[in-house]
């Protein structure tokens, strides 16, 4: 199994492989990464290598992501040599807002209303439609709310677009919700799908902090979003997973926010919570086998480990329902996931 990408995703994404026996090559610029620690082989060269990644290609016989950011170029360059699951082009659509709104937009998923903007003028016309408050986001390579400006009253067009930094943004709708969820979807290589129980998502200076399961929220909710998540999935012919993260508006709609074409922070839970864990269904869905049953064993609440939130972490060791994951990491900055540990049987 290849995985592009060396962070945690990609490391619990190895630990289910290699649990059943595969062996792993993790392909990342910076050595001893968290998912380089516990592969067979890590080939630390950077993606614009084409040379050594031809050849981590060469040696798998199926090669999956973890990390959204990987230039097309190398997505394009490893699928030349071997299967990527999911494709190149579910990527592409996903790592660019624009483009991932777009999607949505022409398939008639509900989101909040957006317009994009290249220039102050084309701002000044967004603002007109979608007026404030509301929130511009960098188009590409945004995450965790990074490049994110929310913008409130009377906006200076100007000035707003000159601290802003970026080239091509979205201006998009600021959305009152009650709630945030996010739904995990399997789809094999035959098209059959499995959704995890949706999470109810809680975050922290535009981090996820809190994932709990079952979420606090009406079944008819959770069903009509794992609903719209299974019909993303199978409209972008997904083969492997799907995350979608959705808002529940103040009057109980649901708007899609995000989609990963990854495992994803929120389906943490299901490694201790569900009979297969989302690191696992990825490892069978790739594979072209069965995926396994996403029954929830027991209610959970998985929490961040972010930055120096690790430091003491032998302390949530004398939790009983606590379980605890670390990342491997050698140095806690600000903002950096650290761990997580799931509280099972508690919400
Ligand atoms: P994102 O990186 O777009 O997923 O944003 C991170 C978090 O910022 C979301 O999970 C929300 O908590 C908040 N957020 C982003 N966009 C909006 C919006 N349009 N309205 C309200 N909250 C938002």
């Amino acid at each position: 199994m290849g995985i592009l990408g060396g962070g945690q995703l990609g490391r619990m994404f190895g630990i289910a492989a290699r649990r059943m026996g595969y062996r792993v090559h993790a392909f990342e610029p910076h050595p001893d990464s968290p998912a380089g620690q516990i592969s067979d082989v890590e080939i630390n060269a950077s993606y614009d290598d084409f040379a050594a990644l031809e050849r981590f290609a060469r040696e798998v016989d199926v090669i999956s992501f973890e990390f959204e950011n990987i230039p097309l170029s190398a997505i394009r360059e490893v699928a030349k040599i071997r299967p990527l699951r999911p494709r190149g082009e579910v990527l592409h659509i996903c790592q660019n807002r624009e483009r991932e709104k777009g999607f949505l937009r022409k398939h008639g998923f509900p989101h909040a209303p957006f317009a994009v903007a290249e220039s102050p003028e084309d701002l000044h016309t967004a603002l007109s439609t979608i007026g404030t408050p509301s929130v511009l986001k960098t188009a590409d390579f945004g995450y965790d709310g990074k490049g994110q400006l929310k913008l409130e009253g009377d906006v200076d067009v100007e000035k707003t677009w000159a601290r802003f930094r970026s080239g091509r943004g979205v201006l998009e709708k600021w959305v009152r919700f009650q709630a945030e969820l996010s739904v995990v979807v399997a789809r094999g290589l035959d098209g059959r799908m499995l959704a995890f129980p949706p999470a109810e998502n809680l975050h922290r200076r535009h981090i996820l902090d809190i994932s709990i399961v079952p979420g606090r929220f009406p079944q008819t909710i959770a069903d009509a979003a794992v609903r719209l998540a299974c019909e993303i999935t199978a409209s972008l012919d997904v083969v492997g997973l799907l995350a979608v993260e959705f808002f529940l508006t103040e009057n109980s709609q649901l708007l899609v926010n995000e989609l990963a074409p990854r495992p994803h922070n929120s389906g943490h839970y299901t490694f201790d919570a569900c009979v297969t864990s989302q690191f696992e269904q990825l490892v069978r869905a790739i594979c072209g086998l069965p995926l396994g049953p996403v029954d929830v064993l027991m209610p959970s609440r998985m929490e961040n480990l972010i930055g120096n939130e690790a430091d003491d972490w032998p302390k949530y060791l004398a939790d009983p329902t606590a379980r605890l994951h670390l990342y491997g990491k050698a140095s806690a900055r600000p903002g950096r996931k650290m761990g997580h540990v799931t509280f099972l049987k508690r919400s």
